[in-house]
């Protein structure tokens, strides 16, 4: 990981005086803040194909979408549910998330990632605009399931000391570009003070899901309950990988007295992904397996 010092000086170097695209090496033709070149922005695509209608999880069964009439017993982990009609992955059937849905843009992986990874650890501050854009259409897909008119908008906080260490908490700086755009049926509020990061967690790699729950206990809390009180609330945050954090953060904001809580984020770690990265190497497969969760 690069420091601190040398992160911003990379990112003010590459904005003043572009050269070649921090993600392909492409000589960049034309003068942008943002040190990434076209084709490699063009290849960030939304994620398509079967996914769980709550958490957003790739659906690997082939008969999660058949709605035929032995579709439940052929697969025991997705099926449709019989009541909406849409897929559930087999974790969200067993256990509803706190959260009505979480949204996400892309699959977090190639380009998308160091992309993010751009923004939170090299302090390119410009790929924020890029990253809310895609934001946007998660938010997007979320709208029409808005009760009201105004949702409170809250991005996952960082700890006082990261954010010091950072200088900027990049969900915040996605959730603001996002807003710039326009969104035609909600108004949205961003309320970043009413949650708070009181400690630092270890990271969650390689952590089973029960340890990863315990990890992320009492990290966060409700800072103005009396403001929550009955309201919508989107979540943001730039990756969703195991979803604990985000479980984490719309429980605590429920129990505050938030009516609903949807999550909006740039990208998701996926099932098939992670399969994908199993076949190349053993060892990296047992950290995204648990990652992905
Ligand atoms: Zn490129
Ligand atoms: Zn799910």
């Amino acid at each position: 990981m690069v420091s601190w010092a040398s992160g911003i000086a990379a990112g003010l170097f590459a904005t003043l005086f572009p050269s070649d695209c921090r993600l392909c090496g492409a000589p960049l033709i034309n003068i942008s803040r943002l040190p990434v070149c076209e084709d490699c922005l063009g290849a960030m695509r939304p994620i398509t194909g079967g996914l769980c209608s709550v958490c957003g999880e790739r659906l690997v069964s082939p008969f999660a979408f058949s709605a035929g009439p032995y579709s439940a017993e052929a697969c025991s982990t997705e099926a449709r549910s019989t009541e909406s009609g849409e897929a559930r992955c087999g974790l969200c059937r067993r256990l509803a998330p706190p959260y009505v849905k979480a949204s996400a843009y892309g699959s977090y992986e190639s380009g998308l990632r160091e992309l993010i990874h751009l923004l939170k650890y090299n302090q390119v501050r410009p790929a924020a605009s890029v990253l809310g854009r895609m934001l946007a259409e998660a938010i997007e897909d979320l709208q029409p399931l808005f009760a009201r008119s105004e949702v409170l908008v809250v991005p996952v906080p960082l700890h006082s000391r990261k954010m010091r260490q950072r200088g900027f908490n990049q969900s915040e700086l996605i959730a603001r570009a996002a807003l710039k755009l326009k969104f035609a049926a909600v108004r949205f509020q961003l309320s970043a003070g009413l949650l708070e990061r009181r400690r630092e967690t270890k990271s969650q790699i390689g952590l089973s899901r029960h340890q990863r729950r315990e990890n992320i206990r009492g990290a966060f809390v409700a800072a103005k309950p009396h403001e929550m009180a009955g309201r919508e609330i989107l979540l943001v945050d730039d990756v969703f990988t195991t979803g604990t954090t985000v479980s984490e953060c719309a429980r605590i904001l429920r129990r505050a007295g938030a009516s609903k809580v949807y999550v909006a984020t740039v990208a998701r770690t996926l099932k098939a992904e992670a399969q994908h990265a199993m076949r190349e190497s053993e060892t990296e497969t047992r950290l995204t397996m648990a990652a992905a969760g």
